[in-house]
């Protein structure tokens, strides 16, 4: 409504001045317009069906863990370690867990010095990876036996052909990281 009258007292004002009435029809219209993409029609018997492509954003909280991502992008890998002397798992764990599966005590971080050398434990060839394993396939799922942890985490081998008992050294996409665990991975190391 308070629009509508700007309106009328504008039209008002342009009367007054005397401006030609020419100049104000050829204002061009505010129209509203489709800005969205024309949607393909897959059929239309025995009724009409269109594709109509949507999408959505999944945000996603690393919460406690948010470290190890942090640790990703300066490239290091941070383990977690259980504070509490009277635990009985000594080791570090990655992936990094909030919370001791032992004795529930909330862990502390310690980053692994690099190089971070570690030892195939297995491995499989990927194919067809999952929905929201964003590497191109074929690739090579490798589970990575690291010194001092309490458990073998899974990655993938960049290039090569893995073996078990390889022996493989960490590496980190800190260029362009994707701010996922994938911003780690094995190469073959020498040595
Ligand atoms: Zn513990």
């Amino acid at each position: 409504m308070v629009k509508k009258k700007i309106q009328l007292k504008k039209k008002a004002e342009t009367k007054k001045k005397g401006q030609p009435k020419k100049k104000v029809q050829a204002k061009k219209r505010k129209e509203t317009k489709f800005i969205g993409k024309v949607t393909k029609i897959r059929q239309t018997e025995p009724a009409t069906v269109i594709e109509w492509p949507r999408s959505l954003t999944h945000v996603h909280t690393y919460g406690m863990l948010s470290p190890f991502f942090e640790g990703l992008r300066k490239g290091e890998l941070r383990a977690t370690l259980c504070p509490n002397k009277n635990c009985p798992e000594k080791r570090l764990w990655i992936p990094p867990r909030a919370h001791c599966p032992d004795c529930h005590t909330e862990m502390t971080w310690k980053p692994l010095a690099n190089p971070v050398i570690g030892k195939i434990y297995t491995f499989t060839e990927v194919v067809y990876a999952g929905t929201g394993i964003e590497l191109s396939t074929p690739y090579w799922q490798v589970d990575v036996e690291i010194p001092g942890l309490a458990t073998i985490p899974k990655s993938y081998l960049l290039f090569g052909k893995p073996f078990i008992g390889m022996k493989v050294k960490a590496e980190f996409r800190t260029k362009t990281p994707s701010n996922t665990v994938l911003d780690y991975y094995w190469v073959p190391y020498e040595g």
